[in-house]
């Protein structure tokens, strides 16, 4: 899979300015939706936290 390009920005997790972020999707509340952004420490505190989800889910009985 391609690297999404680094851009100047805002990064929606530590709500920084002026940081080089990444696309890492969107937003929605109330049927209106924002793209959201996140700096590369941010990044890797969501790969930890997707990988701790996946896991749980894992360990679920089948239903
Ligand atoms: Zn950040």
């Amino acid at each position: 899979m391609p690297r999404r390009p680094l851009v100047d920005g805002f990064c929606f997790l530590c709500r920084t300015n002026g940081l080089m972020v990444v696309w890492v999707g969107p937003v929605e509340t109330d049927g209106m939706q924002a793209p959201v952004y996140a700096c590369e420490p941010c990044c890797e505190f969501a790969r930890r936290y997707i990988e701790h989800h996946q896991r749980a889910q894992d360990m679920q009985p089948a239903s």
